[in-house]
């Protein structure tokens, strides 16, 4: 018998914290203190039904629970054996206030959870909760069963890729890191997520911060590493606190630091922080933000995999990447092959964001499609409106319209339907958003956050906002839907980094499927 209050930052937001103490109230009137244990985990995935309890047995999930809810479920549920969601069926007043898991197919059917398997199931300020599933095994199992060159060649085989944008493949920025002679070499994990609408790697540490820890011990093996370092924004006060006591608990279970688990091999982990530029995303100005210097990108070859972290050899992943390892050593990299399509293996996390019924944080096998994502587990567009568009890879991706709903998500397909994976963000659009507006939100973004080293991207982002700007406001001059189409084409072209390469994306893929609002705005002005 247990109770699982989620204390991810949406539910803490919406009230979870509060509900504690009614719980404890509860169980003690009805004597039940011994028998049934309070405890909290990260995020579920519905962020926008919180404040979330799981209550067992069952497994039943209950959602926008208040205090005045709790005598109601511990009598009902506890006492009685009679989870509320049954009722719910039955009360049409009840139902759009509790549902259950796995009566949720929809939210749940299509999902499948690698990355964030331990999300909402353990306690993540608990490392025995990890360990107790099968936590810190593929660590052991990699010390004691295989050598680095092994580690690394089921890497390889799993066929995993970057999970931070790019989708380079993860084993072989391993070999590459694991090829080098020169030394010290470092390990750095990649939290500095920044994008609009994206909250997957601030949740997926929030629930479950081993796994990183876990998957970066193991990498740091595989390329002869002995140091690592946690890269995340400031932003993120949760995030922080519960990857720094999973670092000292791995540390005091001799999970980190000399001669880890008995073996001759020392590791250890660090966390900086980000002061919250979106820039420092790129790998070469994270690196740069950690020696101390100013988070500015850099020209590369050389990569950080031979000239990384004060010019050592340097492998970075991002969070989601790092989740993904322990599982592949585990399961094995031929069944991590079975999920996905032939070019993307296994699953990808999203932030899902905007006008979709549910938001939240959700994890699907590649190759499932964005209508599968938006109107099976995102339950379709609220208020019986109609879809427009969904933005996905965030600020530096590309808006898709009703045409492009049966795209599969993988990294190929959604390229050349003209957006990106990125790291995970998905916005979706009802038929009440104006494309011109939203493009020039993202691009707004963008020119803020560009760090201005390079004139195409400083300069030219400038120029596209300025003439976004005029046309939103309805001083568009014909001949400005061409001048964008010219200098995003000049900026992705001329761009130092993937931030300015990628800043037009948004301008150009709306301009390529909502031309005509351009045109109007042009048009209601003349
Ligand atoms: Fe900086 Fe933009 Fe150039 Fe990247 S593309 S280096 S963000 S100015």
């Amino acid at each position: 018998y247990g109770i699982i209050v989620c204390d991810g930052t949406p539910c803490i937001n919406s009230g979870a914290r509060t509900l504690t103490s009614a719980l404890q109230e509860q169980l003690d009137r009805h004597g039940l203190r011994d028998r049934v244990t309070i405890s909290l985990s990260g995020c579920l995935g519905m962020c926008d039904k919180g404040p979330i309890l799981v209550v067992n047995p069952g497994y039943t999930i209950y959602g926008h629970v208040t205090e005045a809810d709790i005598p109601e479920i511990i009598e009902e549920h506890l006492v009685h054996g009679r989870p509320l969601a049954r009722l719910a069926i039955q009360e049409d007043h009840l139902y759009n206030r509790f549902f259950r898991v796995f009566g949720d197919e929809k939210f749940f059917g299509k999902q499948m959870r690698i990355a964030l398997r331990n999300c909402g199931i353990i306690d993540p300020e608990n490392i025995d909760d990890y360990l107790s599933l099968r936590g810190f095994e593929a660590l052991a199992k990699a010390l004691t069963e295989l050598t680095p060159e092994q580690v690394v060649a089921e890497v390889e085989k799993s066929g995993l890729r970057g999970r931070g944008g790019a989708g380079f493949p993860t084993g072989l920025k391993w070999k590459f890191t694991a090829a080098q002679k020169a030394t010290p070499k470092y390990v750095i994990c990649n939290a500095d997520e920044g994008d609009p609408g994206a909250f997957m790697d601030r949740s997926a540490i929030e629930g479950d911060p081993h796994t990183v820890v876990e998957g970066m011990v193991i990498g740091g093996y595989a390329v002869g590493a002995s140091k690592g370092i946690v890269y995340i924004r400031a932003e993120y006060p949760l995030a922080i606190r519960r990857i720094t006591k999973a670092v000292e608990d791995a540390r005091a279970h001799g999970l980190l630091g000399e001669n880890i688990l008995g073996s001759d091999f020392s590791f250890d982990i660090e966390i900086r922080l980000g002061a919250g530029a979106f820039v420092c995303g790129e790998e070469t100005a994270l690196i740069h933000s950690i020696e101390g210097a100013r988070g500015m990108p850099r020209p590369r070859p050389p990569y950080p995999s031979v000239q990384g972290l004060f010019g050592r050899p340097t492998l970075i992943n991002n969070v989601e990447t790092w989740a993904n390892i322990p599982v592949i050593l585990l399961d094995g990299a031929n069944w991590f092959r079975t999920v996905g399509t032939e070019n993307s293996k296994g699953t990808k996390v999203f932030a899902l964001a905007g006008k979709v019924v549910n938001t939240g944080l959700i994890e699907v096998p590649m190759g499932t499609t964005l209508r599968e994502i938006i109107y099976e587990v995102g339950g379709g567009i609220p208020d019986g409106k109609k879809f427009k568009a969904v933005q996905t890879g965030g600020p530096s991706g590309g808006c898709l319209p009703e045409g492009y709903l049966d795209t599969s998500i993988d990294y190929d397909s959604l390229a050349r339907a003209g957006s990106i994976m990125g790291s995970g963000g998905m916005i979706v659009i009802d038929e009440d958003s104006c494309m011109v507006d939203i493009a020039k939100f993202f691009l707004e973004f963008t020119q803020n956050e560009s760090c201005g080293k390079c004139t195409p991207c400083r300069e030219g982002t400038k120029r596209m906002l300025e003439i976004l700007t005029r046309i939103t406001e309805g001083q568009g001059r014909p001949g400005d839907v061409e001048k964008l189409e010219r200098l995003g084409d000049t900026i992705q072209k001329a761009s130092l980094c993937g931030l300015g390469q990628s800043a037009p994306n948004p301008v150009l893929s709306t301009i390529k499927n909502f031309r005509e609002e351009y045109e109007e705005h042009i048009h209601e002005k003349r």
